[in-house]
């Protein structure tokens, strides 16, 4: 199988009736490019920047940044990359630049707050990712919104940072996409105002089912209740995929449940259009692509959107998925 899966780097990643679902690679440094690359991915659909910040005494600057990201996307060109600013806090401790102790720190001041909290920080960024774009074809990408008056202050800080390098004479690309994490009960709840203003969507499982379930996703002593297919979830993200359809924009997955091939027929039948993930994961995701129809998704999913607990759902998917592959 292994042998087989490296065959899979050449092919297009579709289903079997011809519909294509962008898989693209999650990368936390930049020395897994080479290994994305060697993956077939089709660009980098989460960078998570808050990488570049750990294990220093002082933040990254704006040159250093843009260097960064000037050279990510100049490697996987011409396939975009998805630029996700800094999520700090929570379960990310960047023992620096957090700034308290909290109780609650997954409710706390973490990504998109912190950095609507700290401007300066904030622009810093959002000038080396302007800069970058000038390279290849970059996405922004906030954490963390949790409605559209955080995304429309991001949409400011945005603005602020571009004028500042018009004034300047500095290039930066005339469209940059700007998109959001849908990983919060509220953002999902109002998926259909915020895909009025945001260019895309990328779901983040791993905290939507966290905040959606109200379990820590990184507690041992309920782990048990971390249930990717908790009905509740089912409709979260059929909420979340039907507005982003309605809207016309395109809505990827980031999180752990883009990558596991058990759910892809699931998150077809959503209409899902770009998955991303750990890149060792995208040819065994691509195998089962290749094997499937949209229509197959479909069916299953609504097979499987009446069952009252996540182990019925599980049980049913693990059956049909059993079956075919
Ligand atoms: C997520 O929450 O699903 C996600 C992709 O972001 P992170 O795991 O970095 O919080
Ligand atoms: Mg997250």
């Amino acid at each position: 199988l292994e042998k087989e899966l490296l065959s899979y780097r050449e092919l297009a990643s579709e289903t079997r009736d011809g519909h294509h679902v962008a898989l693209r690679g999650n990368v936390e440094l930049p020395d897994e490019i080479p290994l994305v690359l060697a993956q077939g991915a089709e660009g980098i659909g989460l960078f998570r920047s808050e990488f570049l910040f750990l294990n220093r005494r002082i933040p990254p600057g704006e040159q250093e940044q843009f260097e960064v990201y000037k050279d990510i996307l100049e490697k996987m060109a011409p396939n975009p990359v998805t630029i996700r600013t800094l999520d700090v806090g929570g379960d990310k401790f960047v023992p620096e630049i957090n700034l308290a102790d909290e109780a609650n720190p997954a409710m706390g001041l973490r990504a998109i707050r912190f950095s609507l909290k700290e401007r300066r920080l904030f622009h810093i960024q959002l000038r080396a990712i302007l800069r970058a774009s000038a390279f290849g074809p970059a996405r922004i990408m906030f954490p963390m919104i949790s409605g559209v008056a955080e995304l429309r202050a991001c949409r400011e800080c945005l603005e602020k940072a571009r004028a500042e390098l018009a004034a300047e004479g500095v290039a930066f690309a005339a469209e940059l996409p700007v998109g959001i994490m849908i990983e919060t009960p509220s953002a999902a709840l109002v998926a259909d105002m915020l895909a009025q203003e945001a260019d895309f969507f990328s779901i983040g499982t791993n905290d939507l089912i966290q905040y959606c379930l109200a379990v820590d996703r990184g507690n041992e002593h309920v782990a048990y209740l971390y249930e990717p297919m908790h009905p509740g979830i089912l409709r979260a993200l059929r909420m979340i995929c039907q507005a982003a359809r309605d809207k016309g924009i395109p809505v990827a997955m980031c999180g752990e449940m883009a990558g596991d091939p058990l759910y892809l027929l699931v998150l077809l039948g959503l209409g899902i259009d770009e998955l991303s993930m750990n890149a060792p994961g995208i040819p065994r995701v691509k195998r089962v692509l290749r094997q499937v129809t949209r229509e197959d998704g479909e069916q299953l999913l609504a097979r499987l959107s009446s069952l009252p607990t996540a182990q019925d759902v599980s049980r049913l998917l693990e059956e049909e998925m059993g079956k075919r592959f």
